[in-house]
């Protein structure tokens, strides 16, 4: 299973024929730009290369109404003087005599990565396009759109490859009486990242539920293009789509960095987006349990972008498109939308499409503190849609009246100036961070991705290809000294393990190896744990974060010093809880009957994803993950994969998972798979977190706050709180 990469090369024939310095940056060189940067990283020969067909007339009724379709249609025989005056009917387009056949190419490219991927062809792709569509509608071209390859893509998607895998539980939401049962066709969501509202798109779905849209945007209080009311976080949809709208429109733009960041030119210090670009592709996403993501992928919110005039440095793209991945078993089409800076915009699609073939995304960097005014779109968007998401009702939101971004009388602050000295500054900080990526791209990856080391050889395991299998173990004066102080580990078999651990750690530590699973004897994993944290803190590590599933106690003589943080989601309540010593009891399962365990989980640096986990680990910024599965952690095999997949973000996908040898080699299976960049598989039907539980993160978060500032984005009840699935 892998990436499609679709393409044609006359969709740079068409051009702006007449001087128009609004439209004059939606250039052939788009595409262009994008596509020798992904040849010149070698991306494009990893991915399946599709030549782009032109949609029938047919596929563009599935949007546009044949008046508009014939009207375009007509363009190709019209001289530049008509053209232009056709152009100026619509607000920001222009049309070529090339128009109709790039558009409809667009389309057709939209169509074929959908069939490739929905067919399982392909696990995923991106459709390379020009010009973008998420601003067209039913019948108007609009913003350099022409004819919306996103929608007609989801309808596409719904009518040829509709799905009933089963009813979803999304069904018993909130009293919402005019949904119906018939629903339970292909689930699509849309996410669109371009920094404008794709105001088309939502028109198109803004009454089907079956379609969730979720847009983030610039917006500024209607004060950013296309300055429309129905871009604002209240409007959720009509009728039977209440709450399949979901707008995160960012009211507050900071300026950019007036200079290259002085600790330069370490990868590490690349100059972060401001937090409210990266916004979690969240609450309702896990409950609609897509079956197809749908992503218009804009790259006009990354850093330079003349449009966006943000900050989103390249990785960012590789860590949303990452979180994206654990949706729908991974099934993502991207379709290029806006995004006018060249090399920005060449080096966005580079880092969405290392995330799309499974590369690590590189750790994101910075000072990770929300800004105020996306803490109150968030909080915005959670009052308008709480009604409609049984995910958002325990979190109680209420709606924010009074902006920070406005004046008493409710006035919008200015906008910032776009002048010569705004330019200047996203210049020079682009140039500063050309220079990190080229840096970056020269470190070279580690030649395994994924190594499993086992106690014992298990005929059952099935590895995906590239997988390595560690034989391999520590120098045996070296696996003694870490072990003589544990009783634990005095048994052979123990140290025996222990011994690959400690050699897979290292590998990992010296960049042989992205990411590794090793097995202990049961009765030894809080001793080897314990020997983990240590060796990678002492062989490399500048900040360790270990998270222990199920009845795993910190080390007591750890050091509270700062460079590890330790959670623990299932076990006891910490005696001395700190900053850095984190500990989730989660009562509500509490019981002696051996249940799965609700997983909590809740990353604000790469989104909470539904789940729980300290959005500390945000503001963090690990270098190393270990991950833990205890003694009684009752994790489900895709919980498991979901949890592990999600601790891929903040370490630059470094990650040790330590597991029970007893565990079945399915589990193995799948956490080398989805380590390996594979999609995790469905958590199947949604529930929610019980009440204890919730409470019991709420009392958790308080104290917490102060230090870790991220947890502010998860909403007034500490939240994110989704109890994922429990069965009997
Ligand atoms: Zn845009």
């Amino acid at each position: 299973m892998g990436t499609a990469l679709v393409y044609h090369e006359d969709m740079t024939a068409a051009r702006l024929l007449w001087e128009d310095p609004e439209c004059e940056i939606e250039c052939p060189q788009r595409l262009t730009a994008a596509l020798e940067g992904l040849q010149q990283r070698g991306l494009e020969q990893r991915c399946l290369r599709l030549v782009a067909r032109e949609a029938s007339e047919a596929e563009l009724g599935l949007v546009h109404s044949p008046e508009y379709v014939a009207l375009l249609r007509g363009t190709q025989a019209l001289g530049t003087q008509e053209l232009q005056a056709l152009s100026g009917q619509y607000d920001a387009v222009y049309f070529h005599p090339r128009t109709f056949h790039c558009a409809r190419l667009a389309v057709g490219a939209a169509l074929q990565l959908v069939d490739a991927v929905m067919t399982g062809a392909v696990r995923n792709g991106l459709a390379l396009v020009r010009p973008p569509g998420h601003h067209s509608q039913r019948a108007a071209a609009n913003g350099f759109c022409v004819f919306n390859s996103v929608a007609i893509a989801a309808r596409h998607a719904k009518q040829k490859h509709g799905l009933h895998r089963f009813v979803p539980v999304w069904l018993q939401r909130v009293p919402c009486p005019s949904v119906v049962p018939e629903l339970s066709v292909c689930r699509v969501l849309i996410v669109d990242w371009d920094v404008h509202h794709g105001q088309g798109t939502q028109y198109i779905f803004e009454d089907d539920p079956s379609v969730l849209y979720f847009s983030w945007h610039r917006y500024e209080h209607r004060r950013f293009w296309p300055y429309l009311r129905e871009s604002d976080a209240d409007a959720v949809g009509q009728g039977q789509g209440l709450g399949f709208t979901v707008n995160l429109p960012w009211n507050q733009v900071l300026a950019p960095h007036p200079r290259p960041p002085p600790r330069a030119p370490h990868p590490a210090h690349i100059p972060l987006p401001e937090p409210p670009l990266l916004p979690r592709p969240t609450w309702p996403c896990l409950q609609f349990d897509p079956e197809l993501v749908l992503v218009s992928a804009g790259f006009d919110s990354a850093i330079g972008d003349p449009e966006g005039q943000m900050q989103a440095t390249p990785e960012c793209f590789a860590h949303l498109t990452q979180l994206l991945q654990v949706l729908a078993d991974g099934r993502v089409c991207a379709v290029l939308e806006g995004g006018y800076h060249l090399e920005s915009l060449s080096q966005s699609v580079c880092m969405m499409v290392q995330a799309l073939l499974g590369d690590p995304a590189p750790p994101l960097s910075g000072p990770m503190v929300p800004h105020g005014s996306a803490l109150e779109s968030i909080q915005s968007v959670r009052a308008a849609q709480a009604p409609y998401w049984m995910s958002l009702q325990q979190q109680g939101a209420a709606p924010v009246l009074s902006p920070s971004t406005c004046s008493p009388e409710g006035k919008p602050s200015p906008l910032l100036p776009w002048g010569p000295e705004f330019k200047a500054a996203a210049t020079q900080t682009m140039a500063a961070l050309s220079s990190l990526l080229d840096k970056l791209c020269l470190n070279p990856t580690p030649p395994v991705r994924t190594a499993v080391a086992l106690t014992a050889p298990d005929a059952a395991l099935v590895l995906p290809p590239g997988v390595l299998c560690q034989e391999r173990s520590a120098l045996p004066e070296e696996m003694q000294a870490w072990a003589r102080p544990h009783k634990a580990l005095a048994q052979d078999k123990a140290l025996t393990a222990l011994g690959k651990v400690l050699y897979l750690l290292d590998r990992l530590l010296d960049g042989q190896v992205s990411s590794g699973i090793a097995a202990t004897p049961a009765p030894a994993t809080a001793a080897t744990l314990d020997v983990a944290i240590r060796c990678g803190l002492s062989h490399g590590a500048q900040r360790l974060l270990c998270v222990a599933v199920g009845q795993l106690d910190r080390p007591p003589d750890l050091t509270d010093d700062g460079r590890n943080l330790w959670l623990n989601i299932g076990g006891k309540e910490a005696a001395a809880p700190s900053t850095f010593h984190v500990c989730v009891p989660l009562p509500g399962v509490s019981g002696g009957v051996m249940r799965a365990r609700p997983l909590a989980l809740n990353c604000p640096s790469w989104g909470n994803c539904g789940c729980i986990c300290p959005s500390e680990i945000g503001s963090f910024q690990p270098d190393l993950v270990l991950v833990a599965l205890g003694p009684a952690h009752g994790l489900r095999d895709p919980q498991a994969a979901l949890l592990t997949a999600l601790l891929r973000g903040p370490a630059g996908g470094r990650v040790l998972a330590l597991i029970d040898e007893e565990s079945t080699p399915q589990l193995v299976g799948v956490l080398a798979r989805v380590l390996h960049g594979e999609a995790p598989p469905s958590l199947g039907p949604f529930s929610m977190a019980s009440p204890e539980d919730m409470q019991a993160l709420m009392r958790l978060r308080g104290p917490l706050e102060p230090q870790w500032k991220m947890l502010q984005v998860a909403g007034e009840a500490g939240v994110g709180v989704v109890r994922l699935r429990v069965s009997a």
